[in-house]
């Protein structure tokens, strides 16, 4: 038996022997697979397990999803990040009920032209739920291909691709489902990024990496570009009827609920300008603390500061008066988290 095939065999015994109790493993229909895929899109399995369920619960099948409402769906993101992710799963949902008469298709090719789903989801999707031998190449499977096979290349966009074409060769014919599995599972569990536990590793005796002394070494990631850091001015403004929150339509916030701010470490009188110019004149109260929130290539470091509006204004269009219900049942992104728990403890005082 070669290598490769070896790598199969081995990864889909050890699967079968025992991993862990997932709650999408239980019922791998293709709604269900697709729905924990996206959800684990940058996110730990523990994590995404409460959400998982909520958002089964809430939108049981891809008819329920295409029909969503989007705060709800947002909601039930909320915390998660990504957003478009969510948006995505609903657009998607409704070209499935349109194309499709409600069920995924089966095939990569079909599944691919879904709005967000990539290479490796249509192949997790199409292996898992439909037992096509596809590969669903990510982070996981990259680590540990190329520690098994001792890859010292950088793994740049043009790498990936060629490992992609060559996983294509690599999953087994009789169980691909499995195997896909077996590779999330090794990479979460045992291949690790960091101080990999070879010597609970089925592939330890034929792996390259452990061979040569240093796993960890491998895969060789391209530089990281640096990330850019953002100052931004938070303002809270609290009137008669609660704290003012705007709806964002950008592309990255789009239906999601924030406070008024702007870039830049402001002064509270460019602030109170700010303010005036969006149609609610407020007077500043006190800074109420830094925040800081990491995205991949950009981390905000916040200002957060208190106003008291001047007048019994109407919200401006797109924005609202939240109180303290409201501004908990909203879909805020995670980035103003200390925002919104400041503006709850400020409103229970009164
Ligand atoms: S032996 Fe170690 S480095 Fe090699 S695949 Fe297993 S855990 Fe990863």
């Amino acid at each position: 038996m070669g290598k490769e095939e070896q790598f199969g065999r081995q990864l889909t015994a050890w699967y079968a022997e025992g991993h862990r109790d997932l709650p999408w493993r239980s019922a791998p229909g293709a709604y269900e697979v697709w729905i924990s895929e996206i959800m684990l899109q940058q996110t730990r399995a523990e994590t995404v397990i409460p959400y998982y369920r909520r958002f089964l619960a809430l939108f049981p099948d891809v008819r329920a999803l295409a029909d969503s409402d989007e705060t709800e769906l947002l909601k039930a993101w909320e915390g998660l990040g990504y957003y478009s992710r969510a948006r995505n799963l609903r657009r998607a949902a409704r070209e499935i009920e349109e194309r499709y008469g409600g069920e995924l298709p089966a095939s990569v090719a079909e599944l691919r032209r879904l709005p967000g789903i990539g290479d490796y989801t249509a192949g997790a999707i199409a292996s898992i739920a439909f037992g096509v031998p596809a590969p669903a190449v990510d982070g996981n499977f990259e680590r540990v291909w190329c520690r098994y096979f001792g890859i010292g290349k950088v793994m740049d966009p043009e790498a990936r691709k060629q490992l992609a074409r060559d996983a294509e060769d690599l999953v087994p014919r009789d169980n691909p489902g499995a195997f896909a599995n077996a590779v999330m599972e090794l990479g979460a569990t045992v291949c690790l990024p960091r101080s990999p536990k070879c010597g609970q590793c089925p592939l330890a005796g034929e792996c390259s990496a452990k061979a040569q002394g240093d796993p960890e070494a491998l895969p060789v990631k391209p530089k990281k570009k640096g990330q850019r850091v953002e100052l931004r001015s938070q303002m809270l403004v609290f009137g008669r009827q609660g704290v003012l929150l705007c709806r964002r339509e950008e592309r990255l916030l789009q239906g999601l609920f924030v406070f008024p701010d702007r870039e830049g470490d402001l002064t509270p009188e460019q602030m109170c300008e700010a303010l005036e110019e969006m149609g609610v004149p407020a007077a500043y109260e006190e800074a109420l603390g830094p925040a800081r929130h990491v995205f991949t290539h950009i981390i905000w470091e916040m200002r957060i500061h208190a106003f008291r509006a001047l007048e019994d204004v109407p919200a401006p269009e797109g924005a609202l008066w939240a109180d303290a219900g409201t501004l908990s049942a909203l879909p805020l992104p995670s980035a103003v988290r200390a925002a919104k728990e400041l503006a709850l403890t400020r409103m229970s005082r009164g």
